[in-house]
């Protein structure tokens, strides 16, 4: 058996255009699969019709906008490109302790990493039922588990990505759908540069493997799962972070 071989299979991922969701978009791309990556510009866009070169392309969509989604889908739908894969990666930051955190800070959060998964989760399912297969990923954090001081806002959205997912797995594994979350530790992307080189060093030390992880290793978590060798895994959060937290 070819375990990652995605031919035929269509994959959504949201939030293409840099880091994580870009390193996913590519592996799922290499795999064999039309690979739809998203971002919320048109040049972000066609940054990622030309990295995914004629397997793929880049689309548009404010995770955080219902009206957006529906776009999205609408559009998926008319090109006969509904997805099989779907990975919610696209997500945000809004850092600040509670005690001054603005109500602003905690809805974009909340309507970018949390709400999103939902409306993009539902969007998706028809589909896939009809079809009687498919694959839900989302990208939640350790943050979600371990908890961190000055995310509280993220923290409650990744966790609530978390209780979600073992949900909707009871709801559609009978019809050949799993439904998984990927929880990355600390990894080396824009979302992580704005650390300064003593905030690094204090992670690094403790870090298992002694390194911040990159995106790479998010992906082939993700392929992994959206591949046939994942096929008899649901409702579970795959822990991707060098030994930073152990469940
Ligand atoms: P990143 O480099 O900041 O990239 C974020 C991506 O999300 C970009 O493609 C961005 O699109 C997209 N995005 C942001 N807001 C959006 C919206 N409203 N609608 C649609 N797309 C939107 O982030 P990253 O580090 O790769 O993180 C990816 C995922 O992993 C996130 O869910 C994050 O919470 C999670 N994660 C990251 C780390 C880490 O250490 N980096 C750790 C744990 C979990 P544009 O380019 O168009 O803005």
């Amino acid at each position: 058996m070819k375990y990652f071989d995605l031919s035929g299979e269509t994959a959504l991922v949201t939030g293409a255009s840099r880091g994580i969701g870009a390193a996913i978009a590519a592996s799922l791309c290499a795999a064999g699969a039309q690979v739809i990556g998203t971002a919320t510009t048109a040049e972000g866009a066609g940054r990622i019709s030309d990295s995914l070169a004629g397997k793929g392309r880049g689309a548009l969509v404010d995770v955080s906008s219902a009206a957006s989604v529906e776009a999205l889908f609408t559009d998926l739908s008319a090109r006969e490109e509904l997805p099989s894969i779907v990975v919610n990666n696209a997500g945000i930051t809004r850092d600040g302790l509670l005690i001054r955190m603005k109500d602003s800070d905690w809805d974009e959060v909340v309507a970018t990493d949390l709400t999103s998964v939902f409306r993009v989760s539902r969007a998706s399912l028809r589909h896939m039922m009809k079809q009687r297969k498919g694959r839900i990923i989302t990208i939640t954090s350790v943050v979600g588990a371990m908890g961190n001081a000055g995310q509280t806002n993220y923290a409650a959205a990744k966790a609530g990505v978390i209780g979600f997912t073992k949900s909707l797995a009871r709801e559609v594994g009978s019809r050949g759908i799993t439904v998984n979350a990927v929880a990355p530790g600390f990894i080396d992307t824009d979302m992580t540069r704005a650390l300064d080189d003593s905030q690094r060093e204090t992670l690094q030390q403790g870090i298992a493997l002694g390194r911040l992880g990159s995106s790479e290793d998010i992906a082939a978590a993700v392929l992994y799962l959206a591949s046939s060798a994942g096929s008899y895994v649901t409702g579970q959060t795959l822990h991707v972070n060098g030994g930073l937290w152990m469940p």
